[in-house]
């Protein structure tokens, strides 16, 4: 039997010069060494021959499949608000796309496959520590609720990469709605080339906004649809504490998915100014930034869109900024509705964002842990809130906001255990924390031992629910563990 992906590619069927057809470079000794069979399920392939040695080697690159079209994307973008007229994939190649159980058009996408036109000097390789961090995150993120790609699979390749050292090689299947990019955009607006962006916006239009087909001004509604993904986006991540790291245009998806997992972070303690990437000495990606960059990449997004809302450079200026104009709103709706959720309360009154601030203040004051806060303030409402307590420093500063929460939260009829239910289906308990994503990268890559990264992986896909067995994995880390910055590793 010969694997079979059932593929029906679109992207590709573009104008040549969205990409660059290149196929994989074959690898020496592929071995999986993670299929996500779930996800393999839905998207219509058989896990049981993915996991056989031919699997393993469509899955590093050594084989290419039928039907595939393998192509490099072509793309620009801003980095750290450089810009760049010419990125790429420089080490990703799209194999093709699949309609997935749910009628979703997928990529399936290798990274780490070898070089391609647009590498640069970079060797198109992936190290084995990035491609494990971007599987457990990525996973962890879906399994959180967000929007996010996917990690099918992960496999060495039986060949090192040169980094500072010589680590082992690695390759990774990321699953998107697509890997369009604001990025990608920039590039054909950056050549001047309006018809490619026209061809371009038409595409993503089909693909992930087809109710926009029909309307009046389809472009300008399209800016105004990816304004409230990213806005919803950027809004789920600050409520789980989550810092990308590398929020560059050609990192921000049109999809709305989150997309390249780099030096991600969740931060343990709360921390608005928190940064991990060792990049971004300016802090330009820190937590609390991150809606305020969304918004500065959907500008360079609407500078691409002009010349298709109107002939008039000032009417189309003027319209990009009214459609840009909604992100705020729609930022601070989603931020605060969500946390009003993870505080426990069922209404909105005067008052409650105040209530909130005030938490989030004593918090950042306190050092408390972003998520075992909220997690224990969900038990708080069933009980006198000791656990809660003991998040901060000084225990006092919580007493003091706890007595206007109970005020609060005593004027909906809700009983404390629904109230206890509700908080914890969002607050979740576990978390990739950094210093076991650390500890599970160092186990692959000393010891080529894959217990504690399957071991993470599992605990993640339930983030919401008490796993006791696992509580260990719910703690911040000890002073000695803690994991004060993180890399690129590209
Ligand atoms: P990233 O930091 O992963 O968003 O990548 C930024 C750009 O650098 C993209 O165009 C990548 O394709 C390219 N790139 C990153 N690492 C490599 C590599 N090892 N070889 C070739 N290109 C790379
Ligand atoms: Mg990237």
């Amino acid at each position: 039997m010969t694997v079979h992906f059932p593929f029906q590619n679109s992207y590709s069927a573009l104008p040549d010069s969205f990409f660059a057809r290149v196929a994989p470079t074959p690898v020496a000794a592929p071995r999986l060494i993670k299929l996500n069979r779930p996800l393999a399920v839905q998207l219509g392939l058989d896990p049981d021959l993915l996991e056989t040695p031919e699997g393993a080697a469509i899955l590093a690159g050594k084989t290419v499949p039928e039907g595939a079209d393998p192509i490099a994307m072509a793309y620009a973008g801003h980095q750290f608000g450089h810009f760049v007229p010419q990125l790429g994939d420089g080490r990703a190649i799209l194999l093709g796309e699949v309609i997935d159980r749910e009628g979703v058009r997928r990529d399936i996408q290798l990274k780490g496959s070898g070089p391609t036109p647009f590498s640069r000097r970079g060797d198109g390789r992936a190290a084995l520590g990035p491609v494990l961090r971007e599987y457990i995150v990525s996973e962890a993120m879906f399994a959180l609720g967000i929007p996010t790609t996917r990690s099918l699979a992960a496999v060495v390749t039986g060949e090192h990469v040169i980094r500072e050292t010589a680590l082992p090689g690695a390759v990774l299947t990321r699953i998107a709605s697509s890997h369009i990019r604001v990025g990608t955009f920039q590039f054909f607006a950056a050549r001047g080339n309006t018809e490619a962006i026209r061809a371009l916006a038409d595409h993503v239009i089909a693909r992930h906004y087809p109710e926009l087909r029909e309307v009046e001004r389809p472009y300008h509604a399209l800016l105004a649809a990816v304004v409230a993904r990213q806005a919803d986006l950027v809004a789920c991540w600050l409520l789980v504490g989550f810092i990308h790291g590398v929020m560059n245009t050609d990192n921000s998806s049109i999809s709305g998915e989150t997309i390249d997992y780099g030096p991600c972070a969740f931060m343990d303690a709360y921390n608005p100014a928190q940064v991990f990437s060792s990049i971004d000495e300016m802090g330009r990606y820190a937590y609390a930034n991150q809606p305020r960059i969304a918004l500065w990449n959907l500008t360079r997004l609407a500078e691409c869109l002009l010349p298709l809302f109107a002939d008039e450079q000032e009417k189309a200026v003027a319209e990009a900024q009214d459609i840009l104009g909604a992100f705020s709103d729609q930022f601070s709706a989603a931020y605060q509705a969500g946390l009003r959720r993870k505080v426990g309360l069922f209404t909105e009154r005067d008052g409650d964002e105040a209530l909130i601030q005030d938490l989030l203040d004593a918090m950042a004051k306190n050092q408390a842990d972003f998520t075992l806060t909220f997690r224990k303030l969900g038990d708080a409402a069933a009980d006198d809130g000791t656990d809660v307590r003991a998040q901060f420093m000084e225990p006092a500063a919580f007493d003091e906001w706890a007595g206007r929460w109970r005020a609060r939260i005593a004027l909906e009829p809700q009983s404390a255990a629904e109230r206890q239910a509700a908080m914890h289906a969002v607050n979740p308990l576990f978390i990739p924390r950094n210093h076991r994503v650390e500890a599970v990268i160092q186990a692959a890559v000393n010891d080529d031992d894959y217990a504690p990264f399957e071991e993470l992986v599992k605990v993640l896909a339930r983030p919401f629910e008490n796993q006791p067995e696992y509580a260990a994995y719910a703690d911040p880390p000890l002073p000695d563990q803690r994991v004060l910055q993180t890399f690129c590793g590209t």
